[in-house]
């Protein structure tokens, strides 16, 4: 494990072979896992764990956030993963929060709107991480959707010489999607969570059946997930530029993010809407 700057030069050992980066907060599940599975396809794999004070709010989870290390570097033991890089705060930001990247327009809606400062904070780790590593090619879950597309938009606007991969979203059983957060529910909370999954399947279930009005399927949505404690939103936005059309057609997104008990759940599924078909498709390199 490696834990400073210094530590990182270890990386240029690994060349020529490319440097993959799998970025993560730790808490790792198998939705991380296959991640690194993924990563492995391009070289070797770094895998990084920090747990990014700046893109919490002061009345979000940064203290509460499940930090596992040991159990994390257990799990990634069964895979080939050249150096986990797990810094300190003060490691990050020797200096404080000084410079800072921010986003584009596409951190505006969705989590950007609930979350202001967000964006910002990922994108600054995001860079830093970049920077440090000198990876060739990053891996992100397209459960984060908006995170992918933001990141996508950082790394053409700023001409960042590395490829992005991302990867469909890792599922229970039941349909509700891996996260780390998922361990702040109880046994009644987990079941009413799953409803995050079945409104996105109603919602593309109504676009196959052939209905366009983005308001009819949001208002459907929405009537799905009643049972959460809280909806904060629940949208179908153009992709890449997450932007709100009257009618849907072509890439998009649809995106929910809810309140169960004290865990705040995302989702999405990424679609394109082309005459009557409607299939599921990546979002980034498209
Ligand atoms: P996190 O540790 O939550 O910051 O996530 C680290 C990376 O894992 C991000 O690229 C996430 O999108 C990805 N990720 C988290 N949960 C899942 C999941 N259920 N399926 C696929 N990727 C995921």
């Amino acid at each position: 494990m490696l834990t400073s700057s210094e530590e990182l030069s270890f990386l240029d050992q690994l060349r020529p072979d490319p440097i993959v980066l799998v970025p993560t907060m730790g808490a790792l599940h198998s939705g991380h896992l296959e991640l690194v599975k993924e990563a492995e396809k391009y070289g070797k794999v770094v895998v990084s764990i920090f747990v990014n004070p700046t893109q919490f709010a002061p009345n979000e989870d940064f203290d509460s956030y499940p930090r596992t290390l040991e159990s994390d570097l257990d799990l990634l033991s069964g895979f080939d993963v050249a150096a986990v890089f797990s810094p300190p705060v003060s490691e990050m930001y020797a200096d404080g929060v000084v410079t800072t990247v921010q986003p584009g327009g596409r951190a505006d809606c969705l989590c950007g709107a609930d979350r202001p400062g967000h964006y910002s904070g990922v994108l600054t780790v995001v860079a830093k991480l970049f920077n440090m590593t000198k990876a060739d090619y990053a891996v992100f879950g397209r459960k984060d959707a908006q995170q992918c597309l933001v990141i996508d938009q950082m790394v053409s606007d700023l001409k960042m010489p590395i490829k992005l991969i991302d990867i469909p979203t890792v599922r229970e059983v039941g349909g509700l999607a891996m996260s780390s957060r998922n361990r702040y529910l109880d046994k009644e909370q987990h079941t009413r969570a799953q409803v995050v999954f079945s409104s996105l399947q109603k919602a593309k279930s109504m676009l196959e059946s052939g209905c366009r009005s983005a308001k009819e399927i949001e208002e459907a949505v929405v009537s799905e997930l009643a049972v959460c404690d809280s909806i904060e939103y629940a949208e179908v936005l153009s992709v890449p530029e997450l932007e709100k059309n009257e009618i849907i057609e072509g890439r998009c997104l649809l995106a929910v993010a809810v309140k169960v008990g004290s865990a705040r759940l995302i989702d999405n599924i990424s679609l394109l809407v082309e005459n009557d078909k409607v299939t599921e498709i990546p979002l980034l390199g498209v």
